[in-house]
């Protein structure tokens, strides 16, 4: 089978499409016949070489979280799947044994990795992360649900955010944060929504935030949004200098759910306005295999569609990382197997 590989970890044009053995399955897993996969900034960290998960002398190394695709064989001791079967992978990889395993969220797990290696004709996966895709659900949107909208969905629930809330989203035009703008319009949240590019709020309006700002600077942005109100809660994707005005902004009792530092790693913080303010920072990673059932179920019952920016062949992976590089996009990038 082909993979699109990271043979090197000097940016895109460290993609290389290599033949490797198709995989076997062990005892509990299956192999999907990809046909989607979905990449992210998470997969491009790794291939500019800015992830210390990856030994650079331990190569070629098969990224790619986002699976969907069709089981092709199940290993021993398999019962929930079948050859045949139509499937979206939950990439989150666990103990299966831990306290938090088994009363969930599985997310908290000590042992909480990742899953990788959806960047090829065929993978391995432990079976019992895959769920059935209902009909009218193809693959392509499938694959669009795993890492950004699990994150924006597990974050809006962390968020306790209700109807009629004021929802702040730092850098909304990126992968979480259009899927947050999305999810939260769907629950009736208003949501304000921040961008450098003036296009891309068009159709971050169109998609359905209520306020949004053309800016990146902090403190222009601190303005914009005490004139728009202040915000019940901030979904920060961000870090960086973010976090503090995330803060700054939200109103008391506000919550903030960061999960991410491309802004940056630390930030300053009022802690007096924190603690008097009665503020709440809460960190969050990726989702659960339930969030991630309901969104392919919201997907299904036609109320949520993802937003898929272009889909590239497997053997074209490489520019899909350079144009998720390039960030000269709105959605999900998807890399899609069509050969077999
Ligand atoms: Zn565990």
């Amino acid at each position: 089978m082909r993979a699109a590989a990271f043979t090197e970890l000097t940016g895109p044009d460290g993609v290389s499409v290599v033949n490797q053995p198709t995989p076997e399955p062990g005892r509990g897993e299956a192999v999907v016949d990809v046909e989607a996969c979905s990449i992210n900034h998470h997969d491009l960290w790794i291939l500019n070489g800015e992830s210390s998960m990856v030994d650079p002398t331990d190569l070629p190394f098969v990224s790619g979280l986002d699976v969907a695709g069709t089981v092709s064989d199940v290993g021993e001791g398999v019962t929930g799947v079948e050859p045949g079967d139509r499937v979206v992978l939950c990439p989150n990889e666990t103990c299966g044994t831990c306290r938090f395993c088994r009363e969930g969220p599985e997310n908290l797990c000590a042992d909480y990795s990742l899953y990788h290696g959806g960047l090829a004709e065929s993978a391995r996966v432990e079976a019992s992360r895959l769920l059935r895709l209902p009909d009218g659900v193809d693959a392509t949107t499938a694959a669009a649900l795993p890492t950004a909208y699990l994150t924006a969905y597990h974050m809006l629930r962390r968020a306790e955010v209700e109807p009629g809330d004021l929802l702040f989203v730092p850098g909304a035009t990126g992968g979480v944060g259009v899927a947050a703008v999305q999810l939260a319009t769907l629950q009736g949240v208003r949501t304000v929504g921040t961008s450098s590019s003036a296009s891309k709020l068009e159709t971050l309006a169109d998609l359905g935030a209520d306020h949004t700002i053309k800016g990146t600077d902090p403190e222009t942005l601190r303005s914009a949004v005490a004139d728009v109100g202040r915000p019940d809660a901030v979904l920060n994707h961000l870090g960086g200098a973010y976090t503090g005005l995330g803060l700054d902004v939200m109103r008391r009792g506000g919550r903030m759910v960061v999960c991410g530092r491309t802004a940056g790693a630390t930030s300053e913080i009022d802690v007096p306005d924190l603690f008097l303010g009665h503020k709440r920072v809460i960190g969050s990673t990726m989702g659960t295999q339930a969030d991630l059932e309901r969104l392919v179920d919201l997907v299904a019952s036609g109320d949520l569609s993802p937003r898929i920016d272009r889909t590239f062949p497997l053997e074209e992976t490489g520019a899909a990382f350079a144009t998720m590089q390039e960030r000269d996009t709105l959605g999900k990038l998807v890399v899609t197997t069509s050969s077999r």
